[in-house]
């Protein structure tokens, strides 16, 4: 059976992006890819005191999307995440696999104060992406700063690195999940 990368909207999605966040990855991973229909309402993982979204529970629930089909399952969502010990993250994953998330919540200028930029957006969300899908790959954090892997706490620091691994993190990657 041939595997999938299966991408879930999780809330509101916008279509555009996905679809173009689709056709990038299908390059990057050289895998199918397929946006899941209809998505999962994040709201199960909502904490008014936060006012904010636990990643992990919405990891642990997008375990019932993991078929035999899927290669990996990416979860997108417009809602601001966060796990106990910080104040926000970009994304998690599940180290190893199947399932990780990304936010574009603080990946949009609109977050700063700035005017919107869509192409900037669809590239923040494509390397956090990329990003979450490595851990998937059981990636850790890389020194290389250009590298996808490299770690990133504010979106500057996202903007300044790669949406690629570096020679080493392919090197991992393709080691673990063929592509
Ligand atoms: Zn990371
Ligand atoms: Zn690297």
């Amino acid at each position: 059976m041939t595997q999938e990368l299966h991408l879930l909207p999780i809330g509101k999605s916008d279509p555009d992006m996905m679809g173009w966040l689709r056709q990038e990855l299908i390059e990057l991973f050289r895998v199918p890819c397929r946006i899941l229909e209809p998505g999962l309402d994040p709201q199960f993982s909502y904490h008014p005191e936060r006012d904010q979204y636990h990643s992990s529970e919405i990891l642990a629930r997008m375990q019932e999307y993991v078929t035999a089909r899927s290669w990996r399952v990416l979860g997108i969502t417009p809602v601001d995440l966060y796990i106990p010990i910080l104040t926000f993250v970009f994304g998690e994953a599940q180290m190893g696999g199947p399932c990780s998330v990304v936010s574009s919540y603080r990946l949009r200028q609109e977050f700063y104060g700035l005017p919107s930029d869509r192409d900037l957006l669809g590239r923040r969300l494509l390397t956090e992406a990329v990003h979450e899908l490595g851990h998937t790959l059981q990636l850790t954090h890389c020194d290389d700063y250009n590298c996808v892997m490299a770690a990133s706490h504010a979106v500057e620091w996202i903007d300044l690195k790669d949406f690629l691994f570096c020679s080493q993190c392919a090197r991992c990657a393709r080691a673990h999940a063929q592509f």
